[in-house]
């Protein structure tokens, strides 16, 4: 048995629909300006330019349907995103073999501190400020492939207080789910346990305390998430 110097921290576990087995995670990767809209909204050109990636930390991703509001910023946005779930991993993935390594699916938020993240874009700095803060990454209960195949096309929604703010369809990723694994792979060794969030429609906007998330992605149902 292996002395560590302290206790080694928990695994990150997530709740897996339909089972009493949990899926422990790796690394979270997330791709960011995936729909066309959502890049115009930004600021940017929509143009199919190559895929660009950020990291969460592991524990950022959060099952418990809280969000507390993060220090340090007063304009947090929400983004809704369909995670994909990694069962195997491997380097220089074809596109082809792409979805044999996804385990299974779920609804995350991308949450965001837009004014670091903004002051970091100005600077040319990383984003880590803006983006990989606690709890920064809700997430409903893992939905295995087995029952509900995979997901290329259905409607991706997020309403705050029962308002639509954010409405697309999957089917408007630039960059298709075979696509971002078989783009990552090629720059990362991809293993059992990674979580790629793979992107937001249009309309992000700012979350206050108190308010109500329902993230709703078809097939994998709503996740509610309080922002406390
Ligand atoms: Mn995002």
């Amino acid at each position: 048995m292996t002395d560590y110097a302290f206790d080694p921290p928990k695994p990150v576990a997530l709740p897996i629909a339909g089972t009493d087995v949990v899926f422990p995670v790796r690394r979270v990767y997330c791709i960011g300006r995936n729909y066309a809209a959502h890049a115009v909204e930004m600021g940017h050109d929509p143009d199919r330019e190559p895929p660009f990636f950020f990291q969460k930390n592991p524990d950022n991703l959060d099952a418990s349907g809280s969000f507390p509001y993060p220090a340090q910023s007063s304009d947090v946005h929400h983004e809704i995103e369909l995670a994909v779930m990694l069962g195997s991993g491997g380097t220089k993935i074809p596109v082809s073999d792409a979805l044999n390594h996804v385990y299974g699916y779920a609804v995350s938020l991308d949450m965001t501190r837009r004014d670091l993240q903004a002051a970091q874009k100005k600077m040319g700095r990383p984003w880590e400020i803006g983006k990989a803060f606690e709890r920064s990454a809700p997430i409903g209960p893992v939905h295995i492939v087995d029952s509900v195949g995979h997901l290329s096309a259905g409607l991706i929604e997020l309403t705050v207080n029962g308002e639509t703010r954010q409405k697309g369809d999957l089917n408007q990723m630039i960059w298709k789910v075979p696509e971002v694994i078989s783009y990552l792979s090629e720059y990362f060794d991809l293993g059992p346990g990674d979580v790629i969030l793979s992107g937001t429609p249009s309309g992000v906007g700012p979350v206050r305390k108190g308010d109500e998330m329902i993230a709703r992605i078809a097939g994998l149902g709503d996740l509610r998430v309080h922002v406390a």
